[in-house]
């Protein structure tokens, strides 16, 4: 970089002068462009064994200022090249979690800000933006007008607070202020999820003390999806036992599969049972921009709450997760809590987001969103979401036309499930092991990385789209890579 003027021994005790800054600015900005612009001499996996970065650092802080060009230099030589590159066009395991050139830039500028939206009096901009760029969202993914939310971190943060308001939400429960423990006259709580739920819903129930027994897990189908009849028998069976049903979660775009829990007939149930409805799309709802996809979606909109993650396939740089609800005052009710010190005197109409949630201080996640929205548009995401759709399809067929491959889940969007299983081995832990292999191979070549699960208790190896810097090519040189590893 260009060297600054002022060595860290001349250094005033403020911070950083704005010279040096701007210098530095400009530096940093270079090399993450040359880091998005040289990804693919890359190798997706880094080669590393745990503990071989640690041992290169210091176990200690230096006493005295350093200079920047040795701070960056040593993360050019030692971080930089030693993750593993989510952006990278060859990562095609978990969910993508890829940030747009836009993204990038709305972060930057956001930590530059660095406002801190807990309400309105503390962060004005930030709020409004926050609720209008929620309200496109809205709009964008196909809910009606009266649905409302706001950005957290994470899916799994998300899910949790929408437990906490259903739990909120049942008559007589008060554990807002009488907690859960030492009540032997309430009964006892459950949620439902089906079998291929995300771990996090678990995780919520160990939260809000309803406990992993409160979980109750409904069966399957052949195709995934959550049983609506199994339900609707496993909460007229609790509730004469004694169990209140406090939610129930459907998933859109399980993470295994990306199966579609079928949520028009879940929807029945819950009003009936008068049961919270958290639906968990962090995936999946991204393709509710799309039109042609909205088949998937319907009744959604008459659930309580939704959780979608930007995050994931809509190219925002991490973190970002959107929590849509239709009863903001019940978060309100479930959380809110005003201090004297955080009393502010605007007037009740100004929104102070950390009413509706755990935390006080929050990230300026709107800006990010804001900046990319408005440069791709609603038009050029959809572009880019049905591209991602589309080379899916493609490979579904290849699978579908292979005889040594088989398919084993629909492609609703833009994740494939497969594996290798030629004729003549019929062996089940010998194909689960063959496969295991080639994934391993795979990863090894540096070129793409891969991610499997189990379905129906065979090892599943899935490909999934959604890098807006990928193309088909990618996905036809994975899919000869795979071919040449079994071979
Ligand atoms: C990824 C995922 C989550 C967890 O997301 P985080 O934002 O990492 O907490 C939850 N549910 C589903 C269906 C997911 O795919």
């Amino acid at each position: 970089m260009a060297k600054s003027s002022i060595t860290p021994s001349q250094r005033s005790t403020g911070d950083m002068a704005p010279e040096e800054f701007r210098t530095a600015a400009k530096d940093v900005a270079d090399r993450v462009a040359d880091y998005l612009a040289g990804l693919e001499s890359r190798d997706v996996l880094p080669k590393l064994e745990p503990g071989d970065i640690r041992k290169q650092l210091p176990t200690t802080p230096p006493r005295e200022p350093e200079s920047l060009e040795e701070i960056l230099d040593d993360f050019a030589r030692l971080i930089e090249p030693n993750i593993t590159h989510w952006q990278h066009p060859g990562f095609m395991a978990y969910f993508p979690s890829v940030a747009s050139g836009p993204g990038i830039l709305g972060e930057w500028l956001a930590s530059g800000l660095n406002s801190n939206v807990m309400f309105w009096r503390n962060a004005p901009a930030s709020t409004e933006l926050e609720q209008v760029v929620v309200d496109w969202l809205r709009g964008m993914l196909g809910l009606p007008d009266g649905w409302d939310g706001m950005f957290t971190d994470t899916a799994s943060i998300s899910s949790l607070l929408s437990l906490v308001a259903a739990r909120h939400a049942v008559d007589g429960l008060d554990s807002r202020d009488q907690g859960l423990a030492g009540r032997p006259e309430i009964g006892r709580l459950r949620i439902y999820i089906s079998d291929e739920a995300h771990m996090s819903i678990d995780k919520a129930a160990i939260v809000v003390g309803i406990g992993r027994n409160g979980i109750r897990r409904i069966p399957v189908d052949d195709e995934y999806r959550m049983r609506a009849d199994a339900l609707a028998a496993a909460i007229a069976e609790d509730r004469e036992n004694g169990w209140i049903p406090v939610c129930v979660v459907a998933t859109l775009g399980t993470t295994s599969s990306t199966s579609v829990d079928p949520i028009a007939e879940i929807e029945p149930i819950c009003r009936r049972e008068k049961v919270w409805l958290h639906v968990d799309a962090a995936y999946a709802a991204a393709a509710a921009v799309l039109p042609e996809k909205r088949g998937y979606f319907a009744g959604w909109e008459r659930s309580d709450s939704i959780v979608f993650n930007p995050h994931k396939w809509f190219f925002t740089p991490f973190d970002a997760s959107l929590l849509f609800f239709r009863k903001g005052d019940t978060f309100r009710d479930a959380f809110s809590l005003v201090p004297e010190y955080i009393k502010t005197g605007v007037s009740d109409e100004a929104r102070n987001y950390n009413e509706y949630g755990i935390q006080m201080g929050r990230r300026f996640r709107a800006l990010k969103m804001w900046i990319q929205i408005r440069w791709f548009g609603v038009e050029g995401l959809r572009a880019r979401l049905r591209e991602h759709c589309a080379w899916a399809q493609e490979f579904r067929t290849w699978i579908d036309d292979a005889p040594d491959w088989e398919r084993l889940a629909p492609v609703p969007f833009s994740t494939v499930c497969f594996r290798y299983c030629p004729p003549g081995i019929t062996d089940a832990s010998e194909i689960d092991g063959r496969n295991a292999a080639i994934l391993d191979a795979v990863n090894a070549s540096g070129q793409f990385y891969l991610s499997h699960t189990k379905l129906a208790g065979r090892y599943t190896m899935r490909l999934v789209l959604g890098n807006p810097r990928a193309s088909l090519d990618h996905v036809r040189r994975v899919w000869e890579l795979l071919r040449k590893v079994a071979r």
